[in-house]
């Protein structure tokens, strides 16, 4: 039920409110840093819209229900590139979109980082949501609102704010080891892990290599660690081992997507210490096209 969901008040309003109107359609941009806590109240609100049981909110009980849950239901598509959606993807999007539903009669459409996708797709997208067919409800999701104006002034925009340290029930320690990531946080409560226990930063390669296996959170905690371990001591690493450090996180992994997460936590931790100015620049370092090798010698040796 909606009442039962934890925090954004506000937004279980306009849950409510909006499930109660009865629409044919709409496109809703649903915005906030945490990708994965977007991601969760999309399938609120998809449950809301498409529950059998009840009207105008969702029971977590019945066949749709669970199988938005558990991503299989058939007029729920979940689409995401991590690139960036493809003008491909987008016309298939709306071939599917114009065809009829296969279980009720709507058909909801989940499209994760709008702001990845090149503007010949994102015009692509405009076209489907200005003219949207009938029972096509499309949530677009965004870390943040740079995206394409004409498609923002045509969604209706909900902020889904970080959930808080207890409402998390977790204390502040723990939040800031995961900077606040609601899966992260809610995978780890499942385990018996000290996050206090250390990992050398001269293991980082191992860490980083056990993770592009395996993806779970015990070994993103052994990643998160090292990266910890290097910030402590950054002021007693010699050049060459800060270049060692960087080289075996590229040896270990060719993945994009973990690279990110790598700068991305760096930069937040350190963020905590040295302040916000220092945390924009070296932000605005990961958006220059690059050689991942030589962009992490060099971040890593300016930390
Ligand atoms: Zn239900």
């Amino acid at each position: 039920m909606i009442k039962d969901i934890v925090s954004n008040e506000e937004v279980k309003e306009f849950f409510t409110n909006e499930l109660k109107r009865n629409k044919n359609s709409g496109t809703y941009l649903f915005y906030g840093s945490d990708m994965s806590l977007l991601m969760e109240f999309a399938l609120y609100f998809a449950k809301g819209l498409c529950c059998e049981s009840v009207e105008g909110d969702f029971c977590d009980t019945c066949s749709a229900c669970k199988r938005i849950d558990s991503l299989s239901y058939s007029d729920l598509e979940v689409l995401d590139n991590p690139d960036g959606i493809t003008v491909d993807e987008v016309r298939a999007l709306g071939y599917t979109s114009s065809s009829s539903a296969y279980e009720g009669n709507k058909k909801i459409f989940i499209i994760k980082d709008i702001s990845k996708m090149k503007k010949e797709a994102g015009n692509a997208l405009l076209k489907i949501i200005e003219e949207p067919n009938r029972g096509s409800f499309f949530i677009l999701l965004n870390t943040n609102l740079n995206i394409l104006p004409t498609i923002k002034s045509r969604s209706i925009l909900v902020k889904i704010k970080r959930r808080t340290a207890q409402e998390l029930e977790v204390d502040q320690f723990t939040y800031s080891f995961f900077r606040g990531n609601n899966d992260d946080i809610k995978e780890y409560k499942k385990l018996d892990v000290d996050l206090e226990e250390g990992y050398s930063y001269a293991d980082i390669g191992n860490a980083v290599k056990v993770y592009e296996e395996k993806r779970d959170i015990v070994s993103k905690i052994n990643v998160y660690k090292g990266i910890r371990d290097f910030i402590n001591n950054r002021n007693y690493i010699l050049e060459i081992d800060k270049i060692f450090f960087a080289e075996e996180i590229t040896r270990n992994t060719g993945d994009r997507n973990i690279m990110r997460e790598i700068i991305k936590y760096t930069v937040d931790v350190l963020g905590d210490i040295q302040g916000l100015e220092e945390r924009l620049e070296m932000k605005n370092m990961m958006k220059a096209p690059i050689n991942m090798k030589l962009f992490f010698i060099d971040f890593f040796l300016k930390v």
